[in-house]
C-alpha cells in the first residue's frame, strides 16, 4: 500500500495553530480508513528560523522538500522579517522549482455559512490563476527620465508555454468535474499586448475543447459580476495579478479568510504540490487559540484530492459542512465562541462516525 510522504511547513503565527488541526484530520483518516496512511515530516521553515540561521530555508531545503508527495504549508509573517524576503527566499522559490504553476481556489458556499451578498443561489465555482509569470516578474526597474525626471517600467511576461499550459489545465479540471464553461478574465481592451497575447492563446486551447463552453469577459466586469451573479460561474480562469485579486473577492463572497483554502499544484505530479490557506499568521490573532482552522483544514482535504483521493476529500468537506451547518462550534470569526482546538476536535468527531 502506497505511504504518503507529506512535508509539512507549519510557520509563523496562527500557522502552527491552524496546521496542528489539519494534520489531525489526517490522523484521523488513517485510522478509519485503513487504505489511507500517511508519514508527515515537519519543517520548522519560518520566521524564527530565519532570525536565527540569515535565511528561510537550508540551503538544501529544496533538495529535501522534493520526495515528498505533498507539501501542507502554514501560513509566513513576522513583523520581525521583511515580507518580501518570506516571499522571495521562501514560498516563490518552492512554487517556481517544484512548476507549480497552478493556483487553485475554490470559491464555494459551504452549507451552514451566509454569504455576504444575502443571495440564496448557490456559489460554487473554481478559480484557476497563472501562478508562476504574467504581471509578477522581476523584470522592469526604476530609471532616470530626462523629461518626468524618474520613472518604473513593470514588465508582464506571458509565454506561450505558460499561456498554453494553464488554459490546458482549466479545460481538463472543467472535464474531469463535469462542469461546462470556462470564463477568462483578461482586460486586451487596454492592456494590449500582454492580454491580446494571452486571450489568443487561451482561445487557441478553447477552440480544442469545444465540449465545454467559453466566455470571456474584461476584469473589471468581471468583478462585478462576482457580486451580482456569483452563481453563473464554473471556472474561472485568470493570470496571476488578476486571479489574485479575484480570489480575495471571491474568498470574500463565500465567507471570508477563515474560509478560503488554496493549492498550488504541479499537475505532472513531476514535483509536490503545496497546499495552503488563503489567509496570513494574523498576528493580531496569533497565541490566542481562536484562529479558525477551517481554512487549512480543507485545504489538506484539497491535498487528498490532489493525491488521488477525492473521497476523502468529499468526507473532510462533508464534515467541516456539518459543523457549520450545526452553528455549535464555530470559532469568532464566523459568529461562534470556540476555540481552534474545539473546532477541529468537532470535525474530526463527524469524520469518525
Ligand atoms: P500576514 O502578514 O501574514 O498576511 P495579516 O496581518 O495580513 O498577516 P491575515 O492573516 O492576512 O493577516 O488576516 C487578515 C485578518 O483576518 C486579520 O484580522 C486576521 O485576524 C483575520 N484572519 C485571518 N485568518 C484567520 C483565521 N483562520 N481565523 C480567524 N481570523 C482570521
Ligand atoms: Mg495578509
Amino acid at each position: 500500500m502506497r505511504v504518503y510522504k507529506i512535508a509539512i511547513l507549519p510557520g509563523d503565527g496562527i500557522g502552527p495553530e491552524v496546521t496542528r488541526e489539519a494534520v489531525n484530520v489526517l490522523q484521523v483518516l488513517s485510522e478509519i480508513d485503513s487504505t489511507f496512511q500517511y508519514e508527515a515530516t515537519e519543517f520548522n521553515w519560518n520566521s524564527e528560523f530565519y532570525l536565527k540561521h540569515g535565511r528561510m530555508m537550508p540551503e538544501d531545503g529544496l533538495d529535501m522538500l522534493m520526495d515528498f508527495d505533498a507539501i501542507l504549508f502554514g501560513a509566513i509573517g513576522d513583523h520581525r522579517v521583511p515580507d518580501p524576503v518570506t516571499i522571495w527566499e521562501l514560498i516563490l522559490p518552492i512554487r517556481k522549482n517544484f512548476k507549480q504553476y497552478v493556483n487553485f481556489r475554490p470559491i464555494k458556499l459551504l452549507k451552514g455559512l451566509e454569504s455576504p451578498l444575502k443571495q440564496n443561489d448557490p456559489i460554487d465555482f473554481v478559480i484557476i490563476r497563472e501562478n508562476s509569470e504574467g504581471e509578477y516578474t522581476n523584470s522592469g526597474g526604476t530609471m532616470f527620465h530626462a523629461e518626468a525626471r524618474e520613472m518604473a517600467v513593470q514588465n508582464t511576461v506571458m509565454t506561450r508555454q505558460g499561456v498554453t499550459q494553464i488554459s490546458e489545465f482549466a479545460y481538463q479540471y472543467a472535464r474531469e468535474h463535469g462542469l461546462t464553461k470556462v470564463t477568462n478574465a483578461t482586460k486586451s481592451n487596454a492592456v494590449i499586448h500582454a492580454m491580446t497575447f494571452w486571450d489568443r492563446i487561451v482561445e487557441e486551447v478553447a477552440d480544442k475543447n469545444t465540449d465545454i463552453k467559453y466566455e470571456k469577459y474584461y476584469i473589471d466586469a468581471l468583478s462585478a459580476y462576482f457580486v451580482q451573479r456569483p452563481e453563473s460561474f464554473e471556472v474561472v480562469l485568470a493570470s496571476n495579478l488578476f486571479g489574485d485579486i479575484l480570489s480575495d473577492l471571491g474568498s470574500a463572497i463565500v465567507g471570508g479568510l477563515g474560509i478560503a483554502p488554496s493549492g498550488n499544484i504541479n499537475p505532472s505530479g513531476e514535483f509536490p504540490s503545496m497546499f495552503e490557506a488563503v489567509h496570513g499568521s494574523a498576528p493580531d490573532i496569533a497565541g490566542k487559540g481562536i484562529a479558525n482552522p477551517m481554512a487549512q483544514i480543507w485545504s489538506a482535504a484539497l491535498m487528498l484530492e490532489h493525491l488521488g483521493r477525492k473521497d476523502l476529500h468529499d468526507a473532510v468537506l462533508a464534515a467541516i459542512e456539518e459543523v457549520l451547518e450545526e452553528k455549535k462550534v464555530l470559532t469568532p470569526d464566523i459568529g461562534g465562541t470556540a476555540s481552534t482546538k474545539e473546532v477541529g476536535k468537532a470535525i474530526a468527531r463527524k469524520l469518525r462516525k
